[in-house]
């Protein structure tokens, strides 16, 4: 395994941050010992029969570690003078290292990874009960795996019945995400890097899918192309599965068969982004399949991209999602009711209203989310929808310079609805950006590749498979 010098170096110090944090968390501090973090790696899943899913880290673990190896734990242990880091991983193992590829093991980590302490995974039972006495606290993600918690509260009971007579054990569970997912929720030089090389490599996708595009092809060609596209240009894989929808298939919001032929006259929709060292694009561009919009498809691209661009203007610090929701949604109403598949004033369009059968804590639905059934942005980082939180106590988070989200709105017109005039139906269009905002606005992450319809018009077709 190839490891990254700079990436190692930025987690060593993420440890230190997070550890700072939970130390002098409120809760902690009443302890009156230190606490302690324990991360654990989702296990690996069978497909079928012999073969398993392919194992991609854990963000989380990642982040604050720069290790990817399945089967590995994480306990953080923060001192008054940094944080000590134990990492149980898979032991070396020359057998099965000829079978499944090489591994670090516990020498490796600590002298390749700059962590401190490290033990084979099985080792955890016997030596977690020692590592975690004498802490108050503990934060992990409790209740995301029952094994996990099992194998924690199994610990916490023996270091318990250990100190009958003295000594501190945990007491203190404490959820982790809010203290580490907030630090995720900014990224830092290092991870801006790595997402300008997973746009990089989303953007050359997206566009020799485009150039590649011809009646007859099939959705998967252009799934292959991408596929092609994003590891030639390193990254490492898709970062979620790809969306390629000719036609009506736009309309179903994850679709992802990929194997329908693509006619003229219709368009395509792609979803797709490439994740680089972890870090994920998520674009989607919808174009025409034979190089030229029809009349109602532009009609209603032109609505989707001016809700898109009025979206992404008003990104900067201090903004919110839930105020690009709105702008894009007032748009989207906007020109559905040019078009009079809205027959209701702008206001009312958007605004939710009760209806029968509503669930408990539903918003209610608005007319335009007929149409606009998803919101306009989610965060976007390791995880294609990223960690952070949206609002705080109902107040919607506020931007600051790097955070990183998309802005995606889109139309979709069932093929059967027939509230709507025949030459809109089956019509599904998004557009969808990656923005990272500065300290005086935004930069579009995304911004190479092209969505102005003379663009897409003049580029669609040009290298054909
Ligand atoms: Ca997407």
């Amino acid at each position: 395994m190839k490891q990254n010098t700079a990436l190692i170096e930025a987690a060593k110090s993420r440890r230190e941050r997070l550890g700072a944090t939970l130390r002098s968390h409120p809760a902690v501090q009443s302890t009156g010992a230190a606490p302690a973090a324990l991360l654990f790696s989702p296990r690996t899943a069978i497909r079928n029969a012999s073969v398993e899913h392919e194992f991609r880290a854990d963000s989380d673990i990642a982040y604050l570690t720069a290790f990817e190896e399945p089967e590995t734990v994480l306990l953080l242990l923060p001192e008054e003078d940094g944080c000590r880091t134990v990492l149980f991983v898979r032991p070396r193992d020359k057998e099965r290292e000829i079978w499944d590829g090489r591994r670090e093991g516990p020498e490796g980590v600590c002298a390749n990874y700059g962590i401190d302490e490290a033990y084979p995974t099985d080792a955890l039972g016997k030596e977690l009960p020692r590592l975690l006495k004498g802490r108050g606290a503990i934060f992990s993600h409790l209740g995301r795996n029952t094994e996990d918690d099992q194998q924690m509260l199994s610990a916490v009971a023996r270091v318990r019945a250990g100190c009958r007579k003295k000594g501190v054990w945990p007491r203190l569970f404490v959820d982790l995400s809010a203290a580490l997912h907030e630090m995720r929720q900014c990224k830092d030089a290092g991870e801006v890097a790595s997402l300008e090389q997973a746009s990089r490599a989303t953007a050359q996708g997206h566009l020799q899918a485009m150039k590649g595009v011809r009646p007859g092809l099939l959705e998967s060609d252009l799934e292959a192309v991408l596929t092609y596209a994003f590891r030639r240009e390193g990254a490492r894989r898709h970062g979620y599965q790809p969306i390629v929808a000719g036609g009506e298939n736009a309309c179903i919001l994850h679709y992802i068969e990929n194997d329908a032929p693509l006619r003229a006259g219709e368009l395509v929709l792609i979803d797709a982004g490439a994740e680089f060292q972890l870090y994920t694009g998520d674009v989607t561009r919808t174009f025409p399949v034979s190089g030229t919009f029809t009349q109602p498809q532009k009609e209603i691209y032109e609505i989707v991209l001016a809700a898109n661009e009025a979206a992404i203007a008003a990104a900067k610090p201090g903004a919110t999602l839930s105020e690009l929701d709105q702008i894009a949604r007032r748009e989207l109403a906007k020109g559905l009711i040019r078009l009079q598949i809205l027959d209701v004033d702008q206001q009312s369009a958007v605004t939710k209203m009760p209806f029968e059968g509503m669930p408990e804590g539903h918003p209610g639905k608005a007319p335009l989310d007929r149409f606009y059934m998803h919101s306009t942005g989610h965060w976007l980082g390791m995880d294609v929808h990223d960690v952070g939180a949206y609002h705080d106590g109902g107040v919607p988070t506020p931007f600051v310079p790097g955070m990183v989200f998309t802005v995606e709105p889109g139309l979709y017109f069932a093929p059967d609805d027939e509230s709507v005039a025949p030459a809109y139906r089956g019509i599904g269009v998004r557009i969808e950006d990656n923005i990272l905002i500065s300290e005086d606005g935004h930069r579009v992450l995304s911004a190479a590749v092209p969505k102005a319809v003379a663009e897409l018009e003049a580029l669609v077709g040009t290298e054909p498979l």
